[in-house]
């Protein structure tokens, strides 16, 4: 309880990062008195959507809100910044045993409190510390939903239910179709969701669409500046690599990134000189597993993005390119080894390394793998 206090994160607009545009909507939307029963908060990671809905959610309930946002002090909102009003129900994806989100909503509480622009794997981490175990949103799950939402308002306006990633709602998701099409009077379902090629089409096709854009590079910076106190330079950097990602912003705040893209470029050298030097290869591997999932991940999100860049940098507009000179002198040697079909290849091969890293036992094997598959790659071009 005393984290509560002493955080004070709260989830009004004017607290949340960038996308003006987007809360304005909301806002008008909300006062309208034309609020869709079912949306969805559709945003790439780190876009905030899950904060945003929850800010929606509090506004609409506020009792003395404004035409710029929720009061904040109202009994409906002092509840609602701490997650704890009756009103409010989650539901996310969960690890067996654990059956229902009921169970663990008081980790959830703590986890967005910390992080309200957390990503599916560093939720599931937190309550599956081994990160072995695949998320789910059980049947039991969508049955309890059905429970929760038939309950009578306690005190509010709305009654809110925030379905965060519905991607993991496989075909038990058919049980929500009916509900989804009709919630019962005076409830709103907000889903909260990075992929929509994820989710079952006939949920889809039953809420109407929030797009929640990517964060802007200055609001990111602005942020890091004034809320984390990072130099400007840094903070630049960060942004730069981040991509409008705030979650992994906040990530790279320890990070040193001249060293990133120092590891980036050696690594790709010995990766494409694995037959030759194998001990190389094997060396890093071990030193990438030793680091960390979490620095692991962002230092391949880095890499993801700078192989990207070569595509641009070899058939786009290169004027584009927010890259330091070292980088670019970098560019320039290697895109000779690169082409469309190897740019892709590489690319798709480090998405699912990043994708797979939290669930994965062995990632000394599984970066080995990904190092060799690069080399290949490079060497086919
Ligand atoms: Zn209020």
């Amino acid at each position: 309880m005393l984290y509560f206090v002493s955080k004070l994160i709260t989830v009004r607009f004017s607290e949340i990062i960038g996308n003006k545009e987007i809360k304005q909507k909301l806002i008008r939307t909300a006062n309208s008195g034309r609020i869709s029963n079912t949306q969805l908060f559709l945003g790439a990671e780190g876009s905030g959507n899950l904060a945003l809905a929850i800010a929606y959610a509090q506004y609409i309930n506020c009792t003395n809100a404004t035409n710029e946002d929720s009061c904040g002090i109202c009994p409906s909102c002092v509840k609602y910044q701490k997650y704890i009003h009756p009103d409010l129900h989650f539901t996310f994806p969960t690890v067996t045993p654990i059956k229902t989100s009921i169970e663990i909503l008081e980790n959830w509480r703590e986890a967005i409190l910390e992080n309200v622009y957390q990503n599916d794997y560093d939720w599931l981490s937190t309550i599956d510390k081994e990160s072995k175990k695949q998320g789910n949103i059980t049947a039991e799950e969508c049955r309890d939903i059905f429970r929760r939402l038939s309950l009578k308002a306690f005190e509010a306006k709305y009654k809110v239910l925030i379905i965060w990633m519905p991607e993991y709602l496989k075909t038990e998701g058919n049980i929500l179709l009916k509900l989804l099409e009709e919630p019962p009077v005076g409830t709103l379902i907000l889903l909260v969701a990075n992929d929509s090629e994820k989710i079952l089409g006939t949920i889809l096709s039953r809420a109407q669409l929030v797009k929640i854009p990517k964060i802007k590079d200055e609001d990111i910076i602005d942020s890091l500046i004034n809320q984390k106190e990072i130099e400007p330079k840094n903070a630049e950097a960060i942004s730069r690599i981040s991509d409008g990602n705030y979650n992994l912003a906040l990530q790279l705040i320890d990070v040193k990134h001249e060293s990133y893209s120092k590891t980036f470029m050696d690594w790709l050298r010995e990766c494409y000189a694995s037959q030759k030097d194998f001990k190389k290869v094997l060396d890093r591997s071990e030193e990438f597993a030793g680091m960390g999932k979490e620095t692991l991940k962002s230092f391949l999100d880095y890499s993801l993005q700078m192989i990207r860049a070569t595509f641009i940098y070899k058939y786009g507009d290169r004027s584009t390119l927010r890259v330091s000179d070292e980088e670019f002198a970098f560019f320039d040697k290697f895109s000779k080894m690169m082409n469309a079909n190897n740019i892709e290849n590489i690319s798709k091969a480090m998405g699912d390394a990043i994708f797979h890293i939290e669930r994965n036992a062995n990632v000394k094997i599984m970066v080995l793998n990904l190092s060799l598959y690069i080399g290949t790659q490079l060497k086919s071009a």
